[in-house]
């Protein structure tokens, strides 16, 4: 198969397309759909899976160029999953996390959970990356990272819920992770780390 040196690097997100930007090897040419006046497809999925293979399809058929999209999310046990594929839609129409968190916080109050007694909110970060090629041929690959709820917001790296999700195995937040210790274990690298041959000789 032909090594991938060009790719669009399908997302608006501007924090997901850098982070996506530093698994990818430095010498590939990566474009963002803003910079090619692209908007979005409408994420019609119920997973991330479809959701994902949505917007690599979109992205690539629009260009004729191989793209790269994530779909990912928090998945919170006693939520019963939440927000998991609404991640991104917590944050509202002005995509602020400070909502989407304090919206974690408050659907946990609402079913009465309380943080004593060594309880904890176990929880995971999902990305399922896909590549699409203009050929319409595509490969999807999945990465999880299991953790739980941090009791309080900490820390300001990252995005996203990374200030209340810590990993397992730690005490930091993704928040107070530097970038490199997060891309060691985080649910993005792994899921690149199945397709990363697809990038190098
Ligand atoms: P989408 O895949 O663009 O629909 O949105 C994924 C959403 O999941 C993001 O907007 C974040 O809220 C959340 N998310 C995904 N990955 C991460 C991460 O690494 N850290 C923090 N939040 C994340």
């Amino acid at each position: 198969m032909k090594i991938i040196n060009k790719i669009i690097v399908g997302t608006h997100n501007n924090e997901k397309f850098k982070e996506i930007c530093d698994l990818l090897p430095k010498n590939t040419i990566k474009l963002s759909p803003q910079t090619l006046n692209l908007p979005s497809p409408r994420e019609t999925g119920n997973t991330f899976e479809e959701n994902s293979k949505i917007k690599a399809k979109y992205f690539s058929k629009k260009t004729n160029i191989i793209t790269i999209s994530d779909d990912s999310g928090l998945i919170i046990d006693i939520l019963s999953g939440a927000p998991g594929i609404y991640s991104s839609r917590w944050a509202g129409s002005t995509n602020d996390f400070n909502i989407a968190i304090a919206k974690v916080y408050s659907e946990l109050k609402k079913i009465k959970f309380k943080w004593n007694k060594g309880k904890k909110v176990t929880a995971r970060f999902v990305s399922c990356l896909t590549l699409y090629w203009p050929d319409g041929k595509l490969i999807s690959s999945t990465g999880i990272v299991e953790g739980k709820i941090s009791e309080a917001k900490k820390g300001s790296n990252g995005f996203g819920y990374d200030p209340i999700f810590i990993p397992s195995g730690y005490k930091k937040t993704f928040g107070e992770l530097e970038k490199k210790e997060k891309y060691k274990i985080d649910h993005r690298s792994k899921a690149f780390l199945k397709i990363s041959k697809l990038f190098i000789g």
